[in-house]
């Protein structure tokens, strides 16, 4: 097996590290740390940034061209996420747009929709959040109670989602709703584009242990869709939110192992500079076992994700195999949050002046870890679908 890059690969991450240096601003480095997505001035900054990168040319990299992408391979476009992860630039903030809903209509949508949708994805003028999760419905989506009725030629929504993260900056969301009750649970569904500014709409922003309100409680009351933003067709909407999902663990899941692997890097610094026992915790035999640990963790991330890639390269659909490189991350990861605060200590928990580590970045991961299990697939459903879909064991 080849892991080497091309010429021209290696070429096209040079001129992004160039670009990079050259255009990334100071403030914006350890972004996602620093710019939180829960405050409207730092979205609006992140969005100016995404927009930055777009007149550059670097955002839908794969995209087709005729969707305003570059039309770049795979490849390229996993080199980008690994440079701005490297560069600890901030993402595109219009993550959802981009990655999920993306994808989704280039595969499900008609010419109208992708026409009107695709262009300010790719710009971040319409930041979009995804509407799934419901408080009884959630791992078991398909259990979703939103209900969608029509109207001529609207649909009228009630129901609450929960978890909506970024909705209460997004201009638009991707929602899930029941159209028909009486259908089997997975047929009845459809997949609606919401206006966040209908009338009808509530967003209230829940609080998390980070301190930051970054998702919402979405509160649907007879809000009028047009049935024109309806993707795929009515009662068929599990089959395209199949496709936002497979998109939501694969992908950038690839290059995960990146942002862990500069974080380690800074852990390892901050080991060399800190006492224990009467000398650095560095020399401590179980600490390096321990940092070495999440360091082959990392790699087994980055191995496996090119193994993932290489199924697309091939033409293939991304498989349930996706879903392990969901779980191992979330495992290092949550693994570096624990190494960090044994390592540090108490200042682990210090947000902020001369004695917060990396300027409170430590703080920030240690809490934030905790939702990495949970998001995108708990490990308990990631679990399942590897021993039912990967293994063949019999069904949960
Ligand atoms: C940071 C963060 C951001 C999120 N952003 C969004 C968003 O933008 N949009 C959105 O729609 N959702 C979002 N979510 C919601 C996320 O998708 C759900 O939290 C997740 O699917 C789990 O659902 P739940 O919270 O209802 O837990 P439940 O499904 O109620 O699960 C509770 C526990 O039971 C376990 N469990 C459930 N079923 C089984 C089973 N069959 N076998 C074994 N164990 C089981 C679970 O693993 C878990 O430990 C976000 C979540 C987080 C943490």
């Amino acid at each position: 097996m080849d892991f080497e890059f091309t010429p021209k690969e290696q070429a096209f991450r040079q001129e992004m590290r160039a670009w990079l240096r050259a255009h990334l601003p100071r403030d914006l480095q350890l972004g996602s740390f620093a710019f939180s997505r829960a405050d409207r001035e730092h979205v609006d900054r992140l969005r100016a940034w995404q927009r930055t990168l777009y007149e550059s040319g670097w955002v839908g990299l794969n995209w087709p061209v005729r969707y305003g992408g570059r039309g770049a391979s795979l490849v390229e476009q996993i080199i980008f996420y690994e440079e701005l992860a490297r560069a600890e630039a901030p993402p595109p903030v219009n993550r959802g747009g981009l990655s999920m809903l993306g994808p989704t209509l280039m595969a499900h949508g008609t010419e109208a929709q992708v026409q009107r949708f695709l262009p300010k994805i790719l710009t971040a003028e319409e930041l979009w959040c995804q509407g799934f999760s419901e408080p009884d419905a959630g791992s078991d989506l398909a259990n979703l109670q939103t209900r969608a009725v029509r109207d001529g030629d609207e649909f009228i929504l009630t129901g609450q989602k929960v978890w909506t993260s970024l909705a209460h900056v997004a201009d638009w969301g991707f929602f899930l709703a029941r159209t028909d009750p009486a259908a089997p649970r997975h047929k009845g569904i459809s997949f609606f584009l919401l206006d966040m500014r209908s009338p009808g709409i509530a967003v209230k922003p829940l609080r998390q242990m980070t301190g930051e309100s970054e998702f919402n409680e979405v509160f649907l009351e007879n809000v009028r869709v047009p049935a024109a933003n309806v993707i795929g067709e009515v009662n068929r909407g599990w089959e395209v939110a199949m496709t936002t999902l497979a998109y939501e663990r694969d992908l950038l899941t690839f290059i995960r192992n990146v942002s862990l692997r500069m974080a380690a890097e800074r852990l390892v610094a901050l080991a060399k500079k800190t006492t224990r026992n009467g000398g650095r915790a560095a020399d401590d035999a179980l600490v390096r076992q321990k940092i070495v640990s999440v360091l082959i963790g990392e790699k087994c991330l980055q191995l496996g994700g090119y193994r993932s890639l290489t199924r697309l390269i091939q033409g293939k659909a991304p498989g349930p195999e996706g879903s392990t490189s969901k779980l191992a991350w979330s495992q290092v990861d949550q693994e570096l949050a624990e190494l960090a605060a044994e390592i540090l200590g108490p200042a682990t928990q210090i947000t902020e002046g001369a004695w917060a580590p990396d300027e409170g970045q430590w703080a920030y991961n240690c809490l934030l870890a905790r939702a990495s299990t949970i998001r995108a697939g708990t490990s308990e459903i990631l679990k399942n679908i590897l021993g039912e879909r990967v293994l063949g064991l019999p069904k949960d």
